[in-house]
């Protein structure tokens, strides 16, 4: 029997009201023949999962009565990496000791183990696996257990909607410090697409458009105050004629003035996609955008793309696993702090708390 924890909530609130501990015992002896017995290794606290709990967030996860409570209830957290403890004998996909993630979201990864359908897993090189295959190296467990969200929203906003012709053309982001920013930066490079990011003005902007260049592989960084000079626009046309391509793409997480901006530098028939609303800020474009340039603004949502289409989730992930195992891709650093057995609930509760420190990370 394996005694497991997972962290629940049967009405929605604020975490630290309504989030418990529930423990319920996994028999080992007892699997069905299609399902899997999984460990975690590790799962992140993101906004959208502290939305979820709130209940202010359109994607929920279904309460039910499977952890034997009478009450339904769910489970919370989205993303996560946990290790294959035990296989069903028609399991052919994963064997003990595979890593894997979840296949869609709702799955409830703040938990210390669980029992679920093969299907509702997916598999990820484990280190050994990779340096097996020939790789330079495995991934981390933060970059594992980070993988589901912001690299795969980088990646397909800059991938799916616009082509954009390596060597020439550009990208414009907001937000451009963000973590989600940093791998369209980073992926935008490996692409061979220029990038410009949008940061916010700060004493110390020299030293933090340095940093995406050197480190990130950024084209050009510019701050908010220079995003909404007309009279900088110049130095930006400049930039991008040099490479004989266009700005054919916008990135916005931020709304508000800096999204006019950002859709104001577009080319003919440009798309600004919207993934996020940082500043609270509605999305205004300037009529004569719509009519003269035929710029299209529309949003994007990483769950709603992906939750009908594995194999586009397959193929992206795949892409993003090779890049880190090459070492082409730098990870969001996440605060890890390690379960050390006690109550969970009481632990991620303490690390939600401490979420304005950065991304926290439970390891197990
Ligand atoms: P981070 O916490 O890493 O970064 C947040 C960024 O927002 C920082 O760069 C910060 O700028 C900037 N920011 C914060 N407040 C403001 C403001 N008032 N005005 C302008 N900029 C501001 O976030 P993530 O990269 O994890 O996520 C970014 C956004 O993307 C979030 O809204 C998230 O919910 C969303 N998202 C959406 C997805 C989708 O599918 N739609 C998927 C993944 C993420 P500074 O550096 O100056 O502090």
């Amino acid at each position: 029997m394996i005694t497991a924890q997972a962290v629940v909530f049967s009405d929605h609130g604020e975490p630290g009201d309504v989030l418990s501990t529930h423990t319920y015992e996994i028999n080992e002896e007892n699997l069905d023949a299609n399902s899997i017995i999984i460990k975690t290794l590790a799962s992140p606290i993101n906004p959208s999962d502290l939305n979820q709990v709130q209940g202010v967030y359109p994607s929920q996860p279904e309460k039910t009565t499977a952890l034997g409570t009478e009450k339904p209830l769910a489970v919370g957290g989205n993303e996560g990496l946990f290790q294959i403890l035990k296989v069903g004998s028609n399991v052919t996909k994963f064997k003990e000791g595979d890593w894997a993630v979840p296949t869609s979201v709702n799955f409830g990864t703040w938990r210390t183990h669980a029992v679920c359908d093969a299907e509702q897993m997916m598999k990820l090189r484990n280190p050994e696996q990779s340096l097996a295959d020939g790789k330079k190296q495995g991934l981390t467990v933060n970059q594992g257990a980070t993988i589901c969200v912001n690299p795969l929203t980088a990646y397909l906003m800059l991938t799916h909607y616009v082509k954009l012709t390596s060597g020439k053309d550009w990208f414009i982001q907001n937000g451009g410090n963000s973590a989600v920013g940093k791998f369209a930066t980073q992926i935008s490079r490996l692409l061979g697409i220029n990038s410009l990011s949008v940061i916010r003005d700060r004493p110390n902007f020299d030293e933090v458009a340095e940093n995406l260049k050197k480190e990130y592989g950024a084209t050009q960084v510019i701050t908010e105050e220079q995003n909404n000079s007309r009279d900088f626009n110049a130095e930006v046309k400049k930039w991008v004629k040099e490479t004989g391509g266009e700005i054919k793409l916008g990135l916005n997480c931020v709304g508000g003035k800096s999204s006019t901006a950002v859709a104001r530098k577009l080319g003919q028939n440009g798309l600004m996609l919207t993934y996020g609303g940082m500043s609270f800020q509605p999305v205004i474009l300037p009529t004569s955008l719509h009519i003269f340039k035929n710029v299209t603004s529309a949003g994007f949502w990483v769950t709603a793309l992906l939750k009908n289409d594995l194999e586009l989730k397959q193929k992206t992930m795949d892409k993003i696993v090779e890049w880190y195992e090459e070492g082409q891709l730098k990870d969001a650093a996440s605060v890890e702090t390690k379960f050390d057995g006690s109550d969970l609930a009481k632990f991620y509760k303490e690390a939600i708390s401490n979420s304005k420190e950065g991304k926290q990370l439970i390891t197990y």
